[in-house]
């Protein structure tokens, strides 16, 4: 366990300002309240294991009183009966601000998540901002259709007229991990606000922070109160009554297949609209053709960026045999000479795992897989003063049955298998219960377009991996969830299409 972390602290002003108020109320309309019962919880830096604050711990009673005011906030308020390009200016406006705190928000989840600082400031912070942008754009390109029927009853003379109404689905239930907080968490609001829906968002117990910081952004940028309220706490408490609520029309939920089911089966009672975006368990493909220059760098980023703490990380790789030793061992060479260290250090490229919990979760598969027979090419070790750190480790002499290759373990672990033949990766790679993301790498052009064609998931990435934008829908099929996050056609999630017919 010997990994010695000093306690950097925030820089930025305004970060060490949030910190420093210690208790962090959520958000009821345009209050910063308690829970009703008086509980905190706190939250911590793993990386120190030292308390960062305290956040309330909501209980069945707050998220009634959140959703009746986003329910309120919905039927009475200006945000439903807006003009689309009033609310994208809002939504810019919060981009904007982003933006602007990028340095702020960037510690804040650094400290509060583990990730290296730079993760923050130059891929989700910004990615966070990019999606408020985006769908600002989309608020005033919702639009219905007109439909030519083929209806001959009417009155001799007259004529039908029909045409679709896309009016927003009401109040939205929005629940987060703790993996990217800020961006997955700008991936429900951004399109639902766009479309008119108000929100009760709740975030994961990790990480809550940076949500709470964005409430206040939010109403900053001119959001009228209730459009979106936030209640912390418990997942089997707070998401368990939201995802229940008769008063909720829609959950949008990204997290654990496991979870997403225990949603699913709570949303039923109303039938809410559902959209899951779940784990996953992502194949890279290594061809003899690819260009190791790029192959080798690009399957470790892969799997170690933020600490294998990814949904679409690349988790298992299947390599070409007359490649295997020399991709493996690239791979492995990137990994040894990885820093780990405190997410605040710009050097750190290896933080840690966001709680002892995961920690020991990721290290449980590691040493099964080693008293199985698997072998650590490198890593293999749980560190740090505290537990949270797992070295980047790859694993080779895995077999199919593992649990290390078929299970999702959400942290800097890869297994590696070799292949002969591009049908025998494929065939590999589909046998999960997952389809979130696949990459391959190639310089055949066919090759990469028939393996993308074939891979069995919601995203193919060629000659890449990682590669996020909000323009670009990303979720999965069979287990990895139902839906699309991102791209034009989020906002239909948050939409019901009403079909008008008049005679006249
Ligand atoms: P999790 O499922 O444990 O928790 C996710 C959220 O659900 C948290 O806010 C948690 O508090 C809440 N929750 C817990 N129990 C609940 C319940 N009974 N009812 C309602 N809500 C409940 O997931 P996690 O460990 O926070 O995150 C890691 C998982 O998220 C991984 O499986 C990862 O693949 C997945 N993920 C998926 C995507 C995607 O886009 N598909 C993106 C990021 C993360």
């Amino acid at each position: 366990m010997s990994l010695d972390i000093p306690a950097l602290q925030a820089s930025h002003p305004a970060a060490l300002e949030f910190l420093a108020r210690g208790d962090h109320p959520m958000l009821l309309g345009d209050q910063w309240v308690a829970a009703l019962s008086g509980e905190w919880m706190e939250t911590l830096n793993p990386a120190t294991g030292t308390v960062l604050g305290r956040f309330p711990s909501g209980a069945a009673a707050d998220v009634d009183r959140a959703v009746q005011a986003a329910r309120s906030a919905f039927e009475s308020g200006p945000w439903s009966c807006m003009t689309p390009a009033e609310r994208g200016k809002i939504l810019w406006r919060v981009g904007d601000l982003i933006e602007q705190h990028i340095d702020e928000l960037s510690e804040l989840e650094t400290l509060d998540q583990g990730k290296p600082i730079w993760v923050g400031r130059y891929a989700e912070i910004p990615g966070a901002a990019g999606q408020f942008h985006y769908f600002a754009g989309q608020a005033p390109r919702i639009e219905g259709q007109t439909i030519s029927t083929s209806i001959n009853y009417q009155p001799a003379g007259k004529q039908v007229f029909a045409y679709t109404l896309k009016q927003p689905v009401g109040v939205v239930a929005a629940i987060v991990p703790w993996n990217s907080p800020l961006v997955l968490t700008a991936m429900k609001l951004a399109p639902a606000l766009a479309a008119g829906c108000c929100v009760v968002l709740k975030p994961a117990e990790d990480t809550s922070l940076t949500a709470l910081r964005l409430g206040e952004l939010l109403l900053e940028a001119g959001l009228p109160p209730g459009v979106v309220n936030i209640v912390t706490g418990r997942g089997d408490v707070v998401g368990a009554a939201l995802a229940a609520h008769p008063g909720v029309d829609k959950v949008s939920f990204t997290g654990s297949t496991q979870v997403g089911r225990a949603v699913l089966a709570a949303a039923s009672g109303n039938l809410k609209k559902v959209t899951l975006e779940l784990g996953g368990k992502s194949p890279v493909i290594v061809m003899p053709d690819a260009d190791m220059e790029l192959a080798i760098p690009g399957a470790a980023s892969a799997i170690f960026f933020n600490s294998g703490q990814v949904c679409v990380a690349g988790s298992r790789l299947y390599i070409h045999r007359s490649v295997f030793d020399q991709v493996v061992k690239g791979i492995a060479d990137i990994a040894r000479g990885m820093k780990l260290g405190h997410g605040l250090d710009p050097s750190t490229q290896i933080g840690p795992v966001v709680s002892r919990k995961q920690a020991d979760r990721i290290n449980g598969y590691v040493q099964e897989a080693l008293a199985a027979g698997a072998e650590a090419m490198v890593g293999g070790r749980q560190l740090g003063p505290h537990g949270t750190f797992i070295e980047p480790t790859l694993l080779v002499n895995v077999s199919p049955d593992m649990a290390c290759v078929r299970e999702e373990i959400f942290g800097p672990v890869v297994v590696a298998t070799p292949v002969d033949s591009l049908e025998e990766a494929l065939a590999l790679a589909n046998d999960s219960i997952y389809g979130l993301a696949a990459s391959i790498w190639t310089r055949d052009l066919s090759t990469a377009h028939r393996a993308a064609a074939l891979l069995k998931s919601g995203t193919v990435w060629i000659n890449c991996h990682l590669m996020f934008d909000a323009s670009l829908p990303i979720g999965g099929v069979k287990q990895s969830g139902w839906g699309r996050e991102s791209g034009q056609a989020a906002v239909d999630n948050f939409l019901e299409v009403k079909t008008v017919c008049a005679v006249i």
